[in-house]
């Protein structure tokens, strides 16, 4: 049985060598990818301080309520630091906000007629 500091570390290595290989076109997060916009070499570091942080005993905890962040929302944001509870009410946060933005773009584009 694996423990949650394997299987972080295990997806923490599996994002870090996509930064490095390019994000598959067909993954799910690939649109986040891009909306981010962030440079590749930055982006790289800060899995790097993750995995680093993993290692001391320090990734995966909430910066705001010092708990564990859920498994699955470190799944889909690896490199986020407060848990979903907290999520919701995180005005600091301009990666979530520009994630929700994208995403209700999305829903949006896939309302429209043309695109359907
Ligand atoms: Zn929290």
């Amino acid at each position: 049985m694996s423990t949650r500091e394997e299987r972080l570390r295990v997806m923490l290595e599996a994002r870090r060598r996509e930064v490095l290989e390019g994000v598959p076109e067909d993954s799910w997060y690939k649109e986040e990818e891009i909306a981010l916009q962030e440079p590749k070499a930055e982006r790289l570091k800060r899995f790097d301080d993750a995995l680093l942080r993993l290692e001391i005993g320090q990734y995966g905890f909430c910066a705001s309520c010092h708990q564990e962040i859920e498994e699955e929302w470190l799944a889909s944001l690896p490199l986020i630091r407060i848990c979903k509870r907290c999520d919701t009410n995180a005005e600091w946060s301009g990666v979530i906000k520009q994630l929700r933005q994208l995403r209700k773009q999305r829903e949006k584009k896939s309302q429209h007629p043309l695109w359907q």
